[in-house]
Formats: structure tokens, sequence, C-alpha cells
């Protein structure tokens, strides 16, 4: 798997949709360039083929849905291939950090019934809860001692939303996508390593 940096700044003053980040990211990346993550060759990748993968995201305060052609490539020196995943997207889930994000603060501000909200969002109320818990404990990893939390909150969700390029800081130091779950299995062909290309373009 190869994550690509397609969030730069602060995830609170992005204007592109997801889609838009989506595309950015795979027209930067540049196989002749990057470093295998399982042999560390150099430019050794051709791009094999493609599949479909489906993203929800969030745009404003509404639930959007749409079909991404996913890269593949294969590094010619050990032959191991590499699905291309922009970091707006959480590794085997359909979910972008984006919706995920927005879904918490929304429900901080919600003046519905949980299961109502859910209904809202079409998401099942066990997912949303999965996520609150997911949320707490890694960003409880991310923090100092000090600011750590019991719930998500507005603070703690502002402080994701105001770090630049917090996805591939987090996976940086972690070795695993914000809100992947551990639990969390391959569902596309390539179940590679959670990591992602050292010196891949900026
Ligand atoms: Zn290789």
């Amino acid at each position: 798997m190869i994550l690509e940096k397609a969030i730069f700044i602060k995830l609170k003053f992005l204007k592109s949709t997801d889609q838009e980040l989506y595309d950015h990211a795979v027209s930067c990346f540049k196989p002749a360039k990057q470093a295998c993550p399982v042999c560390g060759a150099v430019g050794r990748f051709r791009e094999i083929d493609s599949y479909e993968r489906y993203m929800i995201s969030a745009n404003g305060s509404f639930r959007v849905e749409s079909t991404l052609s996913i890269h593949r490539f294969q590094c010619e020196s050990c032959g191991h291939t590499h699905a291309l995943l922009p970091d707006v997207l959480i590794p085997y889930g359909s979910y972008s950090l984006r919706f995920i994000l927005t879904v918490l603060l929304c429900y901080l501000k919600r003046s519905c019934p949980v299961v109502k909200f859910c209904e809202q969002w079409n998401i099942a109320v066990s997912t949303l809860y999965e996520w609150i818990h997911l949320f707490v404990n890694q960003y409880n990893a991310w923090c100092s001692i000090l600011d750590r939390i019991l719930w998500v909150s507005s603070a703690a969700l502002n402080s994701v939303s105001s770090t630049p390029a917090f996805p591939s800081s987090f996976l940086m130091r972690f070795g695993f996508s914000f809100l992947r779950g551990r639990t969390a299995t391959p569902s596309g062909p390539v179940p590679l390593p959670d990591r992602r290309f050292r010196a891949g373009p900026t």
C-alpha cells in the first residue's frame, strides 16, 4: 500500500472536496521517484491496473458518495503490488477521514437523539460509538498526558483539525492511519502493510 500525502494543510481550512484532493494526490504521484515500501528499490514501479473503491465523504454537513479508481503498481524489483491511497482515505474502509470528523463534530452539536442522528447520516449507532472510542484512544495516544480526554470533544476535534498535515504526521508516528481500527482487515486486492513512502512527493 502506498499512502500518499493529500492533506497538506490544516483540515479545518480545507476548501477542496475529498474527490479533488484524491485527484490531485494521484496526479502528483511520480512512480519513477518512489522507493518500494517492501524492498526499498527506487523507480521500479510499473502501473499494472486499477480497481474501483467506494468513498463516503462529507461536503459541509451532507453525506456524499462516490466511486474512485484506485491505481495499482507493481515493484519490478520484488514483485509486490501496491495500491495508491491518498491520506484523505482510511485504509480498509469506505469512510473518508473528513466524513468521520464531520460526523463527530455534528454529533456534539446535535439536537436530536443518537438514533435519529445516525439515521440522518446513514450510519449504524454502533459505528458512531466505534468512531468515538477510536478517536478518544488515538487522540490520547497522540497528545500529551495533560490534554487527554474521556470522550470526544470540540476542543479535541479542533486540535486535530488545526494540526498541519495531521493524517500523515499521525501515520509516520504510529505506523497506521488515524481512525483506522486495529481490527480492520484488508478488503481490497492488496493486503500489504500500512506504510507510506518516506520520500514521496510533497
Ligand atoms: Zn519492491
